[in-house]
């Protein structure tokens, strides 16, 4: 049994799909779950839609008739005859326009996940369907039912209990009977029946959660590069495909923000010592990336960039020193508020954090500080990890950047930058 994963870009239209489906016909030929997550930048969209509904900032009915035309276009290419699936695909999208038509209930978190969690229900009702038309025989599977999480929503912690209970009993049957599995990435439901998801880019995370479940031999995430590579293509043109990666070495590259994979799906595979394949659907025959158990480490220089970081620089009122008490209140309420830490920095009476700027999380969390402490923010700042540094490339890669901080390691150097004005 295996566990396949198509993220957005592989079924970011009608010729994506039909590839999903030739690379299923070569590599599924055992029971696989495949997970898929929502069309190209559906996910962004529908973030779109929550903000126009949510703030009353834009056209939230207008953006979602956009989105439908987008997916009705896509099954117009699939099939001769798209009547059955375009129903599905109106079902959606009538209870979206009817969810927005409601003045907002609920937290902003809340609303954003049983709107945007439709990109998944959209994207494997179409793969589905097309595979099931074109000799694929496979079951639809909801997993909504399948991943549950506590009610954190837009980072639903995962029950690992319930969600093996439902998995085992419903899911393995079914993979059993029908070899063939598709589900969504990245959205899971609540014992009240709410659904939740498990944060930007999770679908990686469901591939990884269902294989623990089922205990599958391997995972693939299928994507459009060929591998884990050494740097984000986006900023460099040289680039290396590293062949095979530690957990340990993987944990940390994704934990400093190389987005080849979600940061949380090592753990799960690890601890049941499940390899993960990441391979190319343009190039399916190449090898790819192998990460698993091994005591090699990582040689080559691997460089991480995060941007939209904010540097805050927290302060007690009185001129206490930054010690455990006031370092455990505000890691409470970092926790309190789902912000994580992406670098920090301690001195006598300042300790500085280096977080994603996501204004939802963060002007709250900013309320609760500035109650006990001075707070400074800088915005717009670039976190940069390198991994087996050389002190040359540094020089390069800070060119015409302000460094507000700089933290060194034997293996790893991190900065924490700013754009010098009028470069
Ligand atoms: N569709 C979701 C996102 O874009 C989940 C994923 O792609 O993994 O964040
Ligand atoms: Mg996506």
């Amino acid at each position: 049994m295996q566990v396949f994963k198509f993220g957005g870009a592989s079924v970011k239209n009608a010729e994506a799909v039909k590839n999903v489906a030739s690379i299923l016909k070569s590599y599924a030929t055992k029971a696989t779950i495949v997970v898929v997550s929502a069309m190209d930048k559906t996910t962004n969209k529908l973030e779109e839609v929550t903000n126009a509904y949510f703030y009353k900032k834009g056209d939230a009915v207008a953006l979602l008739n956009e989105l439908k035309n987008f997916h009705l276009g896509i099954t117009s290419q699939l099939f001769s005859d798209s009547t059955r699936v375009n129903n599905e695909i109106e079902n959606v999208f009538v209870e979206l326009l009817w969810a927005v038509e409601e003045e907002p209930a609920f937290s902003y978190n809340h609303h954003y996940d049983q709107l945007v969690s439709q990109g998944e229900v959209l994207a494997t009702k179409i793969v589905s369907a097309y595979l099931n038309e074109n000799g694929i025989r496979n079951t639809w599977m909801d997993a909504r039912g399948l991943i549950q999480t506590d009610n954190t929503f837009r980072e639903g912690k995962v029950d690992y209990a319930l969600s093996q209970d439902v998995v085992s009993t419903q899911l393995l049957p079914k993979l059993k009977s029908d070899g063939l599995v598709i589900t969504q990435g990245f959205i899971g439901g609540t014992s009240e029946n709410y659904t939740t998801t498990l944060g930007r880019e999770g679908s990686d995370y469901t591939a990884a959660l269902l294989a623990y479940f089922t205990n599958a031999e391997k995972v693939i995430i299928w994507k459009d590069v060929p591998g884990v590579l050494n740097a984000d293509p986006k900023y460099f043109k040289n680039t290396k495909k590293i062949e095979e990666l530690a957990y340990h070495d993987a944990i940390e590259l994704t934990y400093y923000g190389a987005s080849v994979i979600h940061p949380k799906t090592i753990k799960p595979l690890q601890n049941k010592g499940i390899p993960l394949y990441v391979r190319s659907f343009l190039k399916p025959t190449e090898a790819g990336t192998v990460i698993k158990e091994s005591d090699k480490r990582m040689n080559v220089t691997s460089y991480i960039f995060k941007d939209q970081q904010i540097l805050l620089s927290i302060q007690p009122k009185d001129f206490s020193f930054i010690a455990e008490d006031n370092l455990s209140t505000i890691f409470s309420m970092f926790s309190k508020h789902n912000v994580h830490a992406n670098m920090i920095q301690n001195s006598a009476i300042s300790f500085s954090v280096c977080t994603d700027d996501d204004e939802h999380k963060i002007e709250p969390l900013l309320c609760d500080l500035q109650e006990h402490f001075k707070v400074l923010y800088n915005k717009n700042v670039q976190l940069m990890t390198i991994r087996n540094y050389d002190n040359d490339i540094l020089e390069k890669l800070s060119e015409n950047k302000i460094i507000l901080i700089e933290q060194r390691s034997r293996t790893t150097l991190q900065l924490v930058m700013k754009e010098a004005e009028g470069s």
